[in-house]
């Protein structure tokens, strides 16, 4: 079984519509204001900076965004005998899972945009209904449960990543035989940090970016090509090599066999 380590950023959604908003040269880094709709203190302070939150989510193309041919190849790859694939994505927008990546093999380390939890009592529900209520006319919903503050279910500015999932992912980098970094920048830390971790672990790291990456140095690949013909043509050549590797195995373990 071949342990394959996805580590996605906003560059795979691109295809599919999104914008990047949080990396480096991403829409919050670039306007305060938009900035302050995902930045926590500001968030719980003002019920005005709330109302534009409300909006954006409601006009906000992720609900109408598909499932690219990125992350199609991904869900495929885990579908192969002799694959195990786990996704660590900076991304919230759950394409990864509508591809058809079980839930359970996807570390979501800035959260989902598709759920609301509740600051207070910590409840979540889905975003689709909060979304609905604000249609009705509700400009802030508040808890169906306890009164509080909602929020989408993401990791805003000013909020620490789970440390939960943040040592799921580390403990996936670690394991995995190969680690494919895939349209980030790989300058957000701690996400940034898995790869080299995966690399001085033994594993062989790829690097899927168009732009040039702090590890490209570490990586035994470095693939600049658009990423939605270059991830599927590179999870295809992994299978074909992995498979050629397994015959080799087998042809070699024969005769020992009969000793
Ligand atoms: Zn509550």
């Amino acid at each position: 079984m071949t342990l394959v380590a996805i580590l996605s950023g906003a560059g795979i959604s691109t295809d599919s519509g999104i914008p990047d908003y949080r990396g480096p040269q991403g829409l919050w880094r670039r306007d305060p204001e938009a900035a302050k709709l995902v930045t926590y203190d500001y968030y719980m302070a003002d019920p005005e900076i709330r109302r534009r939150s409300w909006r954006m989510r409601r006009d906000s193309t992720t609900w109408r965004a598909e499932p690219n041919a990125a992350h199609r190849a991904i869900a495929e790859l885990d579908r192969q005998p002799g694959f195990a694939v786990r996704v660590i994505t900076q991304n919230v927008d759950g394409l990864h899972q509508l591809a058809g990546m079980p839930g359970r093999k996807v570390l979501e380390l800035h959260g989902t945009a598709r759920s609301v939890t509740c600051t207070r009592c910590h409840a979540r529900s889905s975003m689709e209904e909060a979304l609905a209520r604000v249609e009705a006319g509700e400009e802030d919903p508040p808890c169906q449960v306890c009164g509080g503050i909602l929020k989408s279910a993401t990791v805003m500015f000013g909020q620490r990543l789970d440390p939960v999932v943040l040592g799921q992912a580390l403990a996936i980098a670690k394991a995995g035989e190969v680690f494919i970094a895939v349209g980030t920048s790989l300058q957000v830390h701690p996400a940034a940090s898995l790869a080299g971790i995966a690399a001085e672990h033994g594993a062989r790291l790829i690097v899927v970016n168009a732009e040039p990456t702090p590890y490209d140095g570490q990586a035994e690949e470095v693939v600049r090509e658009p990423i939605g013909t270059a991830l599927p043509a590179l999870l295809k050549r992994l299978r074909a090599e992995t498979a050629e590797a397994g015959a080799a195995n087998e042809a070699s373990a024969g005769p020992r066999s009969e000793q």
